[in-house]
């Protein structure tokens, strides 16, 4: 992706290496998207969109991708933070003008969301986030929060390197962002029906956020910023965190009736939709049953 080295963006919010107390937190409450029953109910002010729930399929803490690197790739992974701040701040700046541009075009106001960079866990208006379930949206405080070591996870582990492949996890969150200004995400949130399974609400509105990650992805070409092979890797980072590919992964089994997210192919397939047509009407994964 062609980026401005050094950009500097005014809504990110460096919180690294100021860790919240107490472990578990998003990590500890299933599904960690709470929709219906669990949302609203006293002293359960959890409503995260977050980006996938590993510690549920590997019964693992939060802080475990963090206690895997070896000392050599941490300190590596410190002195390549800035640059990678840089980044992801051009990525959310240029996604949210995107977005405040499109609003504006269907005259509706567009609130600026803020990024917030955390390592292993961070308070929010959702309670205790954990770095356990990836990069998260928090719809109360209109906050994305990520710790940038997921980037080494989604490269390796994952199998999804390249720069475009985080771009698209940004500009993925950034797009429940926008579900919470359109009132998708509460509209989600007062519907019932199953809170998990392949035919979800869940599921709906991530495949929804994968296919806004689209549109952003056409505009950014629009704007001469790609380059050979970034929709590629954006394709392979969102099928690498489809539901069925990591569920194959922690426990060799899949099972669609606990998927919140959706399966690699429609992740990626709901990203292509959204970057062929870069039009809000194609991305109706509720087929206006909401
Ligand atoms: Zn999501």
């Amino acid at each position: 992706m062609k980026w401005q080295r050094g950009y500097e963006s005014n809504d990110v919010e460096d919180n690294r290496g100021r860790s919240a107390f107490g472990g578990g937190g998003v990590g500890m409450l299933g599904p960690a998207l709470a929709i219906g029953s669990r949302f609203g109910l006293p002293g359960i002010a959890i409503a995260l969109a977050a980006f996938f729930l590993l510690p549920r399929l590997m019964g693992g803490g939060g802080d475990e991708s963090a206690r895997s690197l070896a000392p050599q790739e941490r300190s590596q992974s410190v002195s390549a933070g800035d640059e990678q701040k840089q980044f992801v701040s051009f990525v959310f700046d240029d996604a949210q003008r995107t977005w405040a541009e499109a609003f504006a075009a269907n005259q509706k106001p567009y609130s600026k969301a803020k990024l917030v960079l955390f390592t292993g866990s961070t308070p929010t208006a959702c309670g205790n986030g954990s770095a356990g379930v990836g990069p998260f949206y928090c719809p109360p405080d209109q906050r994305v929060y990520i710790d940038l070591s997921f980037y080494q996870e989604l490269a390796r582990r994952f199998g999804a390197p390249g720069d475009f492949a985080q771009a698209y996890v940004i500009a993925h969150e950034l797009g429940h962002h926008v579900q919470n200004l359109l009132g998708i995400e509460k509209g989600v949130r007062r519907a019932h029906g199953p809170t998990e399974g392949a035919d979800s609400n869940s599921v709906k509105l991530e495949l929804q956020a994968d296919c806004f990650a689209g549109i952003w992805a056409r505009s950014s070409q629009k704007r001469d910023l790609l380059e050979p092979g970034d929709i590629e890797e954006g394709l392979a980072a969102a099928a690498a965190v489809g539901d069925d590919r990591l569920q194959k992964q922690a426990t060799g089994t899949v099972q669609p009736e606990t998927w919140t997210h959706g399966s690699a192919a429609q992740r990626a397939s709901w990203f292509k939709r959204g970057y062929g047509s870069g039009s809000m009407s194609d991305c109706d994964t509720f087929e206006g049953r909401l």
